[in-house]
């Protein structure tokens, strides 16, 4: 038996009288007013919490997760409000010498900028370097020509792109899917950083929605001793034929991985995005990735064999396509991004029980390209509260790398709708606070009670008893477990 023993915590969602509570092997087996509780062991892992917040552990919906180990040891050029300002950020580290293959950017937002993005800019960063930025939503890559010539080579046909060096969609995925391409150990040991770092913000599981099938890599890493999450690694299009032939459904644990692996959904991209302006849109414009025959089929395909489908959709027009893939085979499941709603579409998810997987930090950071792109229609853009009016369970992401792998900016961002002392962006679809934490929980508890799995968080303060969404951004994390087990201890 392991035991450990939680001594005056608060419980969020209670109104915070001091209680013990006891976890044994795994699970929460006591709860009871403080100073009640004995240890009944002596190996028993005292822990002494001083009246720290206790609440369930913290699920990230919707990660790409090698993509954001690998992007969190890039150049972030996020902040760069230009193509020129972005080219002199490379140009420093470029003078440093470190990047000695290939210099990589990441996260840069053109659709605000005054100029568009020119190859000719990057050349000058270095003219024999290949320089690469990928774009913070990741559907477009902008390249130098050295660069041009290097990924022609590795991918092994001709890319060519306009004067502005930028390669979308496809082309995009082709080049960052090559600059993925580390050797396993070196990959695995900035993973298993990330994987600290999330659990430093106490985050307990991540759905993977990495385009590479993940089952094998994540088994090896969790044996070789990266053990700090659970993770949902889930299956696209290209390898539905081998997961299919495991046998394995979504939610079953994958042998070997001490039950922290599991099979994820089956996701499928619909559309593009708003910053590549490829969202599907009612209004015309955007690229629809299959034809609806083709996606029901697949779908189809998916459900038979036990697999929950996450599907892509971020346009209106895509939208409402996978709402009428979800009907027509009669399947529940998740619609990932779910950014821009027709009005008629808010009210099916709850009825066809999909849930919107959403991402909350994608509006503070497209809101002006939104504004800009979606003029006139951005009332029912990122419409966290009607779909929760509606009925609609939402779960909250960060598309890592795309936004931060930090649960807490996804729960500030839905409400507050804010950031950086803007006014807050449509404050009608700000999200009620529990409804946030909720989204981001475990199951979608508020508190913990008996007979939890303990997959655990120990907070500064109550995340429920917020005004803004500041305090949220800064929440200060004591303490995370898995299953009793401490990933990250500050107490
Ligand atoms: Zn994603």
């Amino acid at each position: 038996m392991s035991e450990v023993l939680l001594r005056t915590v608060r419980r969020v969602g209670t109104s915070g009288a001091p209680s013990d509570v006891r976890v044994v092997d795994g699970r929460v087996t006591a709860v009871a007013p403080a100073g009640t509780l004995e240890a009944t062991d002596a190996d028993t892992d005292v822990v002494e919490a001083a009246g720290a917040w206790l609440g369930p552990g913290l699920v990230d919906h919707h990660v790409h997760f090698d993509q954001w180990a690998l992007v969190r040891r890039r150049v972030d050029v996020s902040t760069a409000d230009s193509a020129e300002a972005t080219a002199d950020l490379l140009h420093a580290v470029a003078r440093t010498g470190v990047a000695d293959r290939v210099l990589i950017g990441h996260g840069y937002r053109d659709g605000m900028w005054p100029r568009p993005p020119r190859r000719e800019l990057l050349d000058r960063v270095d003219p024999r370097l290949p320089v690469v930025v990928i774009s913070g939503d990741l559907h477009a890559v902008w390249c130098n020509a050295a660069a041009l010539e290097h990924f022609s080579g590795v991918l092994g046909r001709p890319l060519s792109t306009g004067d502005d060096g930028v390669l979308r969609e496809q082309d995009a995925f082709d080049v960052t899917g090559a600059l993925s391409r580390v050797p396993d150990e070196v990959l695995d040991g900035f993973v298993a950083d990330a994987v600290d770092a999330a659990a430093a913000r106490g985050v307990t599981r991540v759905r993977d929605l990495e385009m590479v099938f993940g089952l094998d890599r994540w088994t090896r890493r969790v044996q070789a001793g990266t053990d700090g999450l659970r993770v949902d690694s889930g299956v696209y299009p290209n390898d539905l034929d081998a997961a299919v032939a495991r046998g394995l459904r979504t939610g079953d644990v994958v042998p070997g991985t001490r039950g922290l692996v599991r099979m994820g959904p089956f996701k499928v991209i619909t559309d593009g995005s708003l910053g590549t302006r490829t969202a599907a849109m009612t209004s015309g414009g955007g690229v629809l990735a299959y034809a609806f025959e083709d996606l029901v089929e697949m779908v189809r395909r998916a459900v038979d064999a036990g697999l929950v489908p996450a599907v892509h959709a971020i346009g209106d027009r895509a939208n409402t396509l996978a709402l009428d893939v979800f009907e027509t085979v009669g399947a529940r499941g998740t619609i990932e991004h779910a950014q821009l709603l027709a009005d008629t579409d808010v009210e099916r998810f709850a009825r066809l029980g999909v849930a919107a997987s959403v991402q909350p930090e994608h509006a503070m950071d497209d809101r002006d390209v939104a504004d800009r792109y979606w003029a006139g229609m951005t009332d029912r853009a990122f419409p966290f509260a009607s779909l929760d009016r509606a009925g609609a369970t939402l779960l909250l992401g960060s598309d890592a790398p795309v936004a931060p792998l930090d649960p807490w900016v996804s729960m500030a961002a839905a409400v507050g709708r804010d950031r950086g002392g803007r006014e807050p962006w449509h404050p009608a679809e700000r999200l009620a606070v529990l409804t946030a934490w909720r989204g981001s929980t475990e199951g979608g508890r508020v508190g913990v009670a008996v007979g939890d799995v303990a997959d655990l968080v120990l907070l500064e303060a109550d995340p429920l008893d917020t005004t803004g969404s500041g305090p949220l951004r800064r929440a200060r994390v004591l303490g995370t477990a898995i299953a009793g087990r401490f990933t990250h201890r500050d107490v």
